[in-house]
């Protein structure tokens, strides 16, 4: 059984979480570059990293804050852009820390338990191996749990909260909380907490996502894994991967693709600096070996601004994009 759980099941068992430990496991870094944690490989620092031990090392770490202390949680940093005068605060990289994935299993159902740090194609592939289908779009998409979950990543007609039965969440004193898909208000890459949202779809999520249990179908794995290998496929066939990217920058509008109106304002290769409207993929934004996140967030203005001139339509941004412009 997976540490962490054990905490998880102290808040599930009655009332608040226990704070399991008290000496910081984890590493601390000062200015750590965004560059060797976003996929778009560009970005400026971070003046505080913290990569927890395990999940009772994050709540002990978050007990420690100051309660100003700006705090930010990054998963594999693929819909992800740090300003090139860096963030100042704490980020905190879940990444290779919340890491455990199992199958629970009760009278009435068999769970995919996993914690926020597990990349997403794991969840498919463990998904498949124990013969569970429905998560085979996660294969392809390159970010963890807790980024599936913040953003309700979703491809193919897909989205990860359709298959959440509940999920664990941290608050910034380290406390954690059961919580149920009814409690979010949930669409198209959004997510928000209705208690703390009162309606407004912008507000930023009060608590972070340290685990999820997901429902899937049981199903044959072999058809699971044979499914995974044909969306991959069709991936490599139409996106850039072979350059860092983000995935695809802006959300698609309703009845449209983002991608469309991108290709007919005559974007596509469309260059600022090292940043380029991906000439396979026109919804993507590719580092063409240098590119700063101005460079990025540049690229990203002007194609706002060329497609509201010639469509009337106003894209919305995808891409989560936080931190200080360079002076
Ligand atoms: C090649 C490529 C293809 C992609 N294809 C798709 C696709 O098909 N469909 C799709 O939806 N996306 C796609 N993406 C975008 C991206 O992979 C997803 O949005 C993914 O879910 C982000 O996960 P992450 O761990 O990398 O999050 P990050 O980029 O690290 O963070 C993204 C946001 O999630 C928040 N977040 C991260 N972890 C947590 C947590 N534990 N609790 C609360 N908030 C958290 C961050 O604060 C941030 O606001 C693609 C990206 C790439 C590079």
């Amino acid at each position: 059984m997976l540490s962490a759980y054990r905490a998880m099941e102290d808040t599930r068992s009655g009332g608040g979480a226990l704070l399991v430990s008290h000496t910081l496991r984890g590493e601390l870094r000062q200015n750590e570059s965004m560059r060797r944690h976003c996929s778009w490989k560009a970005g400026g620092n971070m003046s505080r990293f913290y990569i927890p031990a395990d999940l009772a090392d994050l709540q002990y770490f978050l007990s420690q804050q100051n309660e100003h202390e700006p705090l930010y949680i990054i998963g594999l940093g693929s819909n992800l852009l740090v300003r090139d005068g860096g963030f100042t605060g704490t980020v905190v990289l879940t990444h290779s820390a919340l890491s455990g994935i199992e199958v629970q299993s009760t009278p009435e159902r068999e769970l995919v338990s996993a914690e926020a740090g597990v990349a997403a194609p794991k969840v498919a592939r463990f998904a498949a191996r124990h013969d569970f289908e429905g998560a085979e779009f996660l294969a392809g998409i390159p970010g963890t749990v807790g980024g599936a979950l913040a953003m309700n990543a979703g491809c193919y007609g897909a989205e990860t909260w359709t298959h959440v039965f509940d999920v664990t969440t941290i608050d910034r004193s380290g406390q954690l909380h059961v919580r149920s898909p009814q409690e979010y208000e949930i669409s198209y890459r959004h997510v928000v907490e209705k208690a703390a949202s009162h309606g407004n779809p912008l507000t930023p999520l009060k608590e972070w996502f340290v685990s999820a249990r997901f429902l899937f179908e049981k199903g044959d794995g072999i058809q699971s894994s044979e499914k995974i290998k044909e969306l991959l496929k069709r991936r490599i066939a139409s996106q850039p991967l072979q350059q860092p990217n983000a995935g695809s920058v802006f959300r698609n509008p309703q009845g449209d693709f983002a991608a469309r109106l991108i290709e007919f304002c005559g974007l596509k290769g469309f260059t600022i600096g090292q940043a380029q409207v991906s000439p396979r993929h026109a919804n993507f934004i590719v580092n063409l070996g240098d590119a700063t996140a101005s460079d990025i967030e540049n690229l990203l203005k002007l194609i706002e601004h060329r497609v509201r001139e010639e469509t009337g339509i106003m894209l919305q941004r995808e891409v989560q994009i936080i931190g200080e412009a360079l002076q």
